[in-house]
């Protein structure tokens, strides 16, 4: 229940197809900082793009789900064409819904992906979706993000990233 189903280097090393469709998986829930675009520079990487438009060319419907309140995640998502709901409350199971209901998705053809534990792997888990974890995209992040990473750290000590 603590620990993610599996765990990734970055979010491109997700095959759409053997770690996602052959699950069962019809759509993903996407946290957005860190997971998909860097807390440093605030861009989307290149593989990360490519990733998405494998992911939607495997069947999969992709929205992002961030604790983010800033109308600049509204510009991230419209500039990567992904609908999104923001102002979460992660791990709070509530928007986790919304997002289903907008994607037309059960949650348990659902995966939630991101790089934090407590918020994203957790929500997820609560409501019985598949929780897969990645490791963020850079090291720079908010102060008490990176303390809980040090909790983070003590659960998954001997969790192997798969790739
Ligand atoms: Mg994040």
């Amino acid at each position: 229940m603590l620990r993610p189903d599996c765990y990734f280097s970055r979010i491109s090393a997700i095959d759409p197809i053997d770690d996602l469709r052959k699950k069962g998986v019809r759509a993903v829930l996407l946290d957005m900082d860190n997971t998909l675009l860097t807390r440093d520079t605030h861009e989307v990487p290149e593989d990360v793009k490519q990733w998405l438009s494998d992911v939607k060319r495997a069947g999969i419907a992709p929205c992002i789900l961030t604790n983010n309140w800033h109308s600049s995640a509204h510009d991230c998502a419209r500039e990567i064409g992904l609908p999104i709901v923001a102002r979460a409350l992660k791990p709070l199971p509530f928007s986790y819904f919304v997002a289903c209901r907008k994607l037309g998705v059960k949650r348990l053809e659902t995966a939630c992906i991101g790089d934090q534990l407590m918020t994203d792997v957790w929500g997820g888990r609560l409501l019985g979706m598949r929780a897969i974890m990645v490791k963020p995209l850079v090291a720079k992040d908010l102060k008490h993000t990176l303390f809980l990473r040090r909790i983070e750290k003590r659960i998954l000590c001997d969790m192997p990233i798969e790739r």
